[in-house]
């Protein structure tokens, strides 16, 4: 259970924006994020949230990231 107060941060990548350039893969040392088969409208393999449960919210992706596709709430 949360304590009280301290909600589980939540990263959302905006899959439109992103260009797969994986470097928000690499920075996250929780391995948080992966790569999709799926493509997007300008062609690239964007990037995923595959386990949230391990993201500290540590903001590193969110500062790596070249695209401003990054948002944690
Ligand atoms: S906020 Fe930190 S832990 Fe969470 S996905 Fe981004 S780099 Fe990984
Ligand atoms: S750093 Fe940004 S553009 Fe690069 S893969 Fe991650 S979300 Fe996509």
């Amino acid at each position: 259970m949360e304590p009280a107060g301290k909600k589980k941060p939540i990263v959302i990548i905006d899959a439109e924006r992103c260009k797969g350039c994986e470097l928000c893969i690499v920075y996250c040392a929780r391995k948080v994020l992966g790569k999709t088969k799926n493509i997007n409208k300008a062609g690239y393999n964007p990037a995923v949230v595959a386990d949230p449960d391990k993201c500290t919210a540590c903001g590193f992706c969110y500062l790596m990231c070249p695209d401003n596709a990054i948002e944690i709430k």
